[in-house]
């Protein structure tokens, strides 16, 4: 039961799709591709792929703009965005409209090929939310954890968490009460070798994470702040 998923690649240009296809192929992925935003936004509704890698600087609308309308439709598809290395600003304003990871140009193919397959899995283990939420372990108050399906629940509610988030998560909860620097969740979450300023990325995500796991995020009881040192999951 190995189902071909697709990959929609919208990059201006040319040069840059030709190797990403080229490599999803290779990989067994089935590829579309769009120029330019607008059309990009076309085929992400149309074509329902199951991942989209979304260049920022774009023709007709810019990726946040495809990002950002996509998320408001109610979409959930996995959005890696492909930001050139000095753009840090992109990259925090890329997971705040919802993106799901980001890719800094030049990349190491390699490792977008890891992304894209991280990323395709996690929506696809998602199991129906009332059987894994029967199967989820309690974490705290009333979070609950599913680490088969990759799924997180409060109160048998099912949240939408980005890859991010969940591994994020399931990090700090699984080292309760245990402080972490932004440097070291980058390095143990995130995979990084290279930090630099890209520690910002790690507040978003918690900022993130707080809105959708706590009950009033501007007083998390989940995931706290060890203000001067950086983050614990509380129990
Ligand atoms: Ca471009």
């Amino acid at each position: 039961m190995n189902t071909q998923k697709t990959v929609l690649i919208v990059e201006d240009e040319k040069n840059i799709v030709d190797i990403l296809r080229f490599n999803l192929q290779r990989e067994g992925y089935r590829t579309l591709e769009a120029y330019d935003g607008e059309s990009g936004l076309a085929q992400a509704v149309s074509a329902n792929p199951d991942l989209i890698l979304l260049d920022v600087m774009l023709p007709k609308m810019n990726g946040f703009d495809v990002c950002r309308s996509l998320r408001n439709q109610g979409s959930n598809v996995p959005v890696i965005i492909l930001t050139a290395r000095e753009e840090e600003s992109d990259k925090v304003l890329g997971l705040e409209i919802g993106a799901d990871d980001y890719i800094t140009k030049p990349f190491s193919m390699r490792e977008l090929i890891a992304r894209v397959g991280a990323n395709i899995r996690r929506t696809a283990m998602a199991a129906p939310a009332a059987t894994a939420a029967a199967s989820a372990m309690p974490v705290a108050g009333d979070l609950s954890i599913n680490t088969d399906s990759h799924q997180v629940f409060r109160g048998g509610k099912a949240i939408d968490l980005t890859q991010r988030e969940y591994e994020l998560l399931t990090f700090l909860a699984s080292h309760p009460n245990k402080v972490y620097s932004r440097i070291s969740l980058m390095e143990q979450v995130w995979n990084y070798g290279y930090v630099g300023d890209d520690v910002r990325t790690v507040d978003v995500t918690v900022r993130r994470l707080r809105e959708k796991i706590e009950a009033d995020p501007a007083n998390p009881v989940y995931i706290l702040t060890r203000r001067g040192a950086g983050y614990y999951f509380a129990v």
